[in-house]
């Protein structure tokens, strides 16, 4: 399907971060006018002054940026559809209530919060559903002068229909009915002069020209309202796609904004940027996040970005609630860092080493890279594995060193013998290295598992490194000499 004539929108509220659940739509919307060559609109609902979050923003288009999935028209690029913030919007959403309440459709109601509050407070008691008692739809021209002459606060209220039925159609669910009775006269414009989301959310999808609206299922209680604002400002509504319900890896219930965490679990990581400073990758991020609510057929796991375009289409969304596999992640992304070529793994490596505080340097970053490439879920899981590659003097205490089957005094003639022949090798290469200690543990009384892992432990710290060989040719004659000999001296002081 090509149609220039798409036109959808990713329309977050800056309440948070960046969550898992608003980057799947953010995402879905992407590709669908990626899909169709149509436009990708950014559109920033911030007319709750109360629930705004500083960092939201930043963060939003950080990691956006970082997915790569571009927006069209929207914040920091513009678009003749303009202004892109709601907030500066308001005059807008105030001509439209204005324009509506000439019409009748619409109507000024003064009820104070006290008021609304003792009503729903009689509702509850009588076990009335709750909903306004429409009072100030029946005012006189009379009781309105004198509220206004007296100052009253007030707000702006749609005149719903009492009777019959609101329906519409949703692109994946069909046709959906709800009875007139069931709706309030709902608030479009709040005493403080700002519109609600109903009302903004509307006027913008049509002046934005929105062709496809697709968000979170969670919204479509709020359709059959729009369609009777979409009627009574006489305009179309655009195509609806409510997407299904993301749940937690349990399935069991809906996926939280916040931390992802049951009882003796491991907290999980729910925002974008925590994925992104893990060193989860972004094609393995947009290519799991597809898969959340959306399949190309029954079998493939693995698409391209390019793939994704390609295929991606409104006909294999799923209507019904899809859970999230944190392990599905983990496994797509270390298969993401396999395909990775040595010199791009090393500048992402890089990054990750140096946010750990670590002096990494490229050049010997990009000589770990393959070898440990197979071994990393997501990126930082490097730091534990190659940060002893970047500390100068790292202290091992005499005790991890010290092999049992050696004692101190053969672990130590180990490493000094190891250090001795390293030294005299005419070339320091990774079948030299590997050839000359292999004569050594030979010679020696001892295993190859206790001599080896003496001098792993002496040059890494660790009891797990990468391939022994391999990281001494790297680390270098002369780092890896030091080392073998600064934890002999280490094990001498300790005596
Ligand atoms: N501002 C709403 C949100 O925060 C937008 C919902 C919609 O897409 O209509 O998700």
């Amino acid at each position: 399907m090509t149609n220039a004539n798409v036109r959808v929108r990713f329309a977050p509220s800056p309440t948070g971060y960046f969550h898992l659940g608003s980057a799947r739509t953010a995402l879905y919307n992407w590709l669908f006018a990626q899909h169709t060559g149509g436009s990708f609109i950014l559109r920033i609902e911030d007319t709750d002054r109360t629930r705004h979050h500083p960092e939201a923003l930043p963060d939003l288009f950080d990691s956006l940026r970082w997915l790569g999935w571009f927006w069209d028209e929207g914040p920091e690029v513009g678009g003749s559809y303009g202004p892109y913030y709601q907030s500066d919007r308001a005059e807008l959403y105030r001509q439209y209530a204005d324009q509506l309440i000439q019409a009748g459709k619409a109507y000024r109601c003064y009820c104070t919060p006290e008021r609304l509050a003792a009503l729903r407070e009689e509702q509850r008691r009588e076990r009335q559903k709750p909903g306004y008692d429409r009072r100030c739809r029946h005012l006189t021209s009379a009781q309105i002068a004198q509220f206004e002459a007296e100052g009253l606060r007030s707000v702006v209220r749609l005149m719903a229909p009492t009777e019959g039925q609101t329906s519409f159609e949703d692109v994946l669910r069909g046709r959906i009915v709800v009875e007139n009775a069931e709706l309030d006269d709902m608030v479009l414009l709040k005493s403080d002069g700002y519109p609600t989301y109903h009302l903004a959310n509307v006027i913008d999808d049509h002046l934005m020209e929105i062709s496809h609206i697709l968000r979170g299922e969670e919204w479509l209680p709020s359709v059959p309202k729009h369609v009777l604002l979409y009627n009574a400002l006489g305009w179309p509504m655009p195509a609806q796609v409510h997407l299904p319900t993301i749940l937690d890896p349990s399935g069991k219930g809906k996926l939280s904004k916040r931390k992802q965490k049951g009882p003796g679990e491991a907290e999980r990581l729910t925002f974008i940027h925590e994925f992104r400073q893990a060193g989860y990758l972004p094609e393995a991020m947009t290519n799991f996040l597809a898969l959340v609510g959306w399949a190309y057929d029954a079998e493939t796991e693995l698409f391209t970005r390019d793939e994704l375009i390609r295929y991606f289409d409104l006909d294999h969304v799923s209507k019904s609630p899809a859970a999230f596999s944190y392990e599905k992640l983990d496994h797509m992304n270390s298969v993401y860092i396999r395909s990775l070529g040595d010199n791009d793994l090393a500048n992402r490596l890089l990054q990750v080493l140096r946010r750990a505080d670590l002096d990494a340097d490229y050049q010997r970053v990009l000589q770990f890279a393959p070898l440990i490439k197979e071994r990393l879920r997501i990126l930082s899981d490097a730091i534990d594995l190659i940060d002893f590659a970047f500390v100068d003097v790292h202290t091992i205490d005499a005790e991890t060193l010290v092999q049992k089957a050696m004692g101190v005094d053969g672990t130590r003639q180990t490493l000094t013998d190891s250090a001795e022949a390293l030294q005299a090798l005419p070339s320091f290469d990774e079948e030299a290295i590997e050839e000359t200690l292999r004569g050594l543990v030979g010679a020696s009384e001892y295993k190859i598992r206790d001599y080896f892992g003496a001098l792993r432990m002496a040059l890494t710290g660790k009891r797990v490194s990468p391939p022994l060989f391999e990281t001494m040719a790297v680390l270098g004659r002369q780092d890896t000499v030091q080392r073998l000999r600064r934890a002999a001296q280490a094990l001498n002081e300790a005596e």
